[in-house]
């Protein structure tokens, strides 16, 4: 996968006029890939199988604040103004319930132990965006991570294709210019796209990608197209009202364990977990048995879970996180905090789901802003 600077080499760069974007899908299927992109339902932005070549929308894009996701008409007409939709790459990578292993009886009375695997098709994602793969590849550092690979995400993981899509217009609630992982895709991909108003721009960014752009024998993208996408990625970043205050926040917050906004926090937040079940990063899972009516077998499941959830603080007989105070701050300080002792970095990529879909409209930014804010320190 590339980490080269996107967009930036016309040489490298080809040029598909817009009325052709059908031609890239129809390439795609032709390679024996499911092809999954943005598709509305039930209000919303979902990545969904295409049945044709020709099936992606145009003209949508997603109005979003605290709180609030509406889809609205793009004056523009374009393929992919949307800014993202509630879920990134991880439902498909990460199954939010699957089976983990199942065991039998088998004729003498003996159990027998099996791991389930999931089936994994070839599938090609088109719309990806630069805080999805940056999400992704956190993803990778936890499921993949060397003694401890997940087989059910690696054999999805190792099934995909990644059309990322330079985000033109960011969200009301993006903010990951600050956090340094977009609006434009720099690593991870393995097609990025920008989209300008007679056509893409299209680079490869793996041996993967090369053969598909290849394949569609593209016009070189001129320079005037390149400065154009640049340009574009530099007005999006620009655009992006909200922000984090640093990209380690971590000795910060884990001095402020007693500031009294979390008591502020506890008393709005609804404890719902919808910030963890759409934030692309969130990896925390329960495992439990559902034995079948007949007692002869039984299958190990596992499910997304929440740190907002009051069983995923039970411990052995009593709760280390019983009130929502202590799961609000849990929940943050992992994130933007203790991520950096265990994966490098922050787990926040700034893509604005969790504040677009808090049904109490807490803000992420603006939580952030009020423990980091010297004037208001305890
Ligand atoms: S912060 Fe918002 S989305 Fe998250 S648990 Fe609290 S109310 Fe639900
Ligand atoms: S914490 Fe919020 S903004 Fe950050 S990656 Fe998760 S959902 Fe996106």
């Amino acid at each position: 996968m590339s980490s080269q600077p996107v967009f930036s080499q016309p040489e490298e760069a080809g040029f598909l006029p817009i009325a052709q974007l059908s031609l890239l899908v129809a390439k795609l299927m032709a390679l024996g890939y499911r092809c999954l992109g943005p598709t509305v339902e039930n209000g919303a932005i979902v990545m969904r199988e295409l049945d044709a070549p020709d099936g992606l929308p145009r003209g949508l894009q997603a109005e979003q604040a605290p709180g609030r996701y509406r889809l609205t008409q793009d004056p523009h007409n374009r393929y992919f103004a949307w800014a993202n939709g509630p879920q990134a790459i991880k439902p498909l990578v990460f199954a939010p319930k699957e089976s983990l292993w199942r065991v039998e009886r088998d004729a003498a009375g003996a159990l027998q132990f099996a791991a389930v695997l999931p089936t994994a098709p070839a599938q090609a994602i088109i719309g990806v965006r630069a805080c999805d793969l940056a999400a992704l590849a956190l993803q990778d550092a936890h499921f993949l991570h060397a003694g401890r690979r997940d087989a059910h995400y690696a054999q999805r993981r190792e099934q995909l294709f990644l059309v990322a899509v330079q985000c033109a217009e960011p969200g009301a609630t993006c903010f990951c210019a600050s956090t340094g992982d977009g609006p434009t895709p720099t690593a991870g991909y393995d097609l990025a796209l920008a989209e300008l108003p007679d056509g893409f721009i299209a680079v490869a960014g793996s041996a993967k990608g090369d053969e598909v752009l290849n394949a569609l024998s593209l016009a070189a993208a001129t320079p005037e197209q390149i400065e154009a996408a640049r340009q574009q990625g530099q007005a999006a970043a620009a655009s992006q009202t909200r922000s984090l205050p640093g990209r380690n926040l971590r000795d910060t917050l884990m001095g402020r364990l007693d500031h009294p906004r979390w008591d502020e926090m506890a008393a709005r937040c609804l404890a719902c977990g919808n910030c963890t079940a759409v934030c692309p990063t969130c990896f925390c899972h329960a495992e439990s048995d559902e034995p079948a009516l007949n007692g002869k077998s039984s299958e190990h499941m596992r499910m997304w879970d929440s740190c907002f959830s009051e069983s995923h603080g039970y411990l052995h007989g009593f709760n280390v996180r019983s009130d929502i105070r202590s799961r609000y701050r849990q929940w943050l300080t992992h994130k933007l905090a203790t991520w950096h002792e265990q994966y490098g970095r922050s787990g926040c990529v700034g893509c604005g789901r969790c504040i677009a879909w808090c049904p109490a409209e807490i803000d992420l930014t603006e939580e952030v802003a009020a423990l980091t804010t010297a004037e208001v320190q305890p």
